[in-house]
């Protein structure tokens, strides 16, 4: 066996041939056509050399002794590893060629002798051109099932992400008018199961549809146009809605332009939600309490205090009018001495009802203002106005007519009043306004209790 290599070959070819000579022109002229030549004399050396290394082609006489070309192309063909490599089977041309037998036993082409140099280098070019495109195509194909199976594992991968979540998960595409161009709807691209079942259909009823705008609808009318923007503007959306589906009620959802559509996640955050809920409600009702008085259930002092405060900085600013009266049941200490605490306690929610009652404009307000004192905030009321609600709520506490045995000024239940009024000055602070209703109430007192007193400068 002889092996020629040389740098830059075209191809590694067999030569197989009984006889040396014809071996020595044919592989000589193939040399010097830069072919890698390995030539052997024997069908036998020529499966034993294939095993060793394959050639691109073998030329493969046909008649030898022992294994004729016949026989050397049917082993090889029937062996999985050698069986793609084109034989080429040479014959004399005295040789009754079988042409029959020679393709139907694996060869793909046959030259007789004597030959042309140039019609087997044809013959040859041609197989090897054969084989290149082969190997190219198998490698193509090679690399499109790698592809695939990339591509159905990352599918795979997706869908298990997808039909695992927790949260909803779609992707849309805008549905444009094709005259203005204009986006009518959303094409769902994908979308997994909880977002199927959170609108009452399978995922096959959705994909693929124009349901968007139309489910959409039923949340909000005015959502449609939002998504739009999502995509006509690149900017992403997100929001909290409400949506009842079953046991849920609230829902997160962001969504983000992909494409000429969007993406969009949704998340179930009723638990979440029902707690912020909850906690404004309690919030709100600790504000409340905070503002009310444990006892009469109206407002306290510190709202009185915030209330005043502001109303005195809001009507100095518009230069109006603010009354305030003071409120002082009389004998009170005997009362309860006479009826117990707990009566007082009753009566002292009486007289806050009674205020509750009078003092009936939204901007007016009536406090408790510690123990039997009570005062009542009148924005925007002038002296004689305050005068009117003085005489208005002693009369409403003469007609509750609890009766007051010990008290030295009547036998039921009286209040002495003091009422101040001014427009608010801010270099003041609205002290000197309880201040002077004080001083008025205990002008009341002095002046035999059961009436009310209008604060007068001096
Ligand atoms: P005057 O006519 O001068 O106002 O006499 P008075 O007895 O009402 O005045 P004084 O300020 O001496 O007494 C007020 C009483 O009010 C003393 C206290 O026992 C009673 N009091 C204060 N807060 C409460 C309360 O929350 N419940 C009850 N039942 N009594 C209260
Ligand atoms: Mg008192
Ligand atoms: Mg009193």
């Amino acid at each position: 066996m002889t092996t020629t290599d040389s740098s830059n070959n075209k191809g590694s070819i067999l030569l197989v041939d009984d006889l040396p000579d014809n071996l020595q022109l044919l592989s000589e002229l193939l040399i010097q056509l830069d072919y890698t030549i390995r030539s052997v004399t024997s069908g036998k050396m020529a499966l034993k050399t294939l095993h060793v290394k394959e050639p691109d082609l073998i030329l493969l006489d046909i008649k030898m002794p022992e294994m004729d070309g016949y026989q050397v192309c049917a082993a090889l063909k029937a062996d999985a590893k050698l069986r793609n490599i084109p034989v080429i089977f040479i014959s004399a041309l005295d040789d009754k060629i079988d042409k029959v037998k020679a393709f139907s036993c694996g060869g793909v082409d046959y030259i007789t002798k004597p030959f042309e140099i140039e019609e087997v280098v044809a013959r040859i070019e041609n197989q090897l051109t054969i084989q290149r495109q082969k190997n190219a195509l198998q490698q193509e194909v090679k690399k499109r099932q790698e592809t695939e199976e990339v591509l159905y594992q990352s599918r795979a991968l997706l869908a298990s992400v997808l039909n695992s979540a927790l949260d909803g998960i779609a992707a849309l595409q805008a549905v444009r008018n094709s005259q203005t161009g204009e986006i009518e709807d959303f094409r769902c691209l994908v979308v997994n199961p909880v977002i199927a079942r959170a609108f009452n259909h399978s995922r096959e009823e959705l994909i693929g549809k124009l349901v968007f705008k139309k489910f959409i609808h039923r949340i909000n009318t005015e959502l449609f146009q939002r998504f739009v923007s999502i995509v006509e503007t690149g900017e992403s959306f997100e929001e909290d809605f409400y949506y009842v589906y079953g046991d849920s009620l609230w829902f997160h959802f962001v969504a983000v332009k992909l494409g000429d559509g969007f993406a969009i996640t949704v998340r179930d955050i009723t638990s979440r939600k029902q707690m912020e809920l909850d906690l404004q409600a309690a919030n709100h009702e600790l504000q409340i309490l905070a503002n009310l008085d444990g006892l009469t259930k109206i407002a306290n002092r510190r709202c009185f205090d915030d209330f005043l405060a502001q109303e005195w900085r809001r009507l100095h600013r518009s230069q109006h009018a603010l009354s305030l009266l003071m409120l002082d049941v009389d004998y009170f200490k005997l009362y309860n001495d006479s009826y117990g605490h707990q009566e007082g306690d009753d009566c002292l929610i009486q007289i806050a009802q009674a205020l509750q009652d009078v003092v009936c404009r939204p901007a007016d307000l009536a406090a408790r203002y510690g123990g039997e004192e009570f005062v009542v905030i009148l924005p925007e009321t002038n002296q004689a106005g305050a005068m009117v609600i003085a005489q208005a709520i002693r009369d409403k506490i003469s007609a509750l007519a609890m009766p007051h045995r010990a008290s030295r000024v009547k036998d039921i239940v009286t209040v002495s009043i003091g009422v101040a009024c001014m427009v608010p000055n801010l270099d003041l602070a609205p002290d000197v306004l309880i201040k002077q209703a004080d001083i008025a109430l205990y002008e009341a007192k002095h002046q035999g209790r059961n009436q009310f007193v209008v604060f007068q400068a001096q």
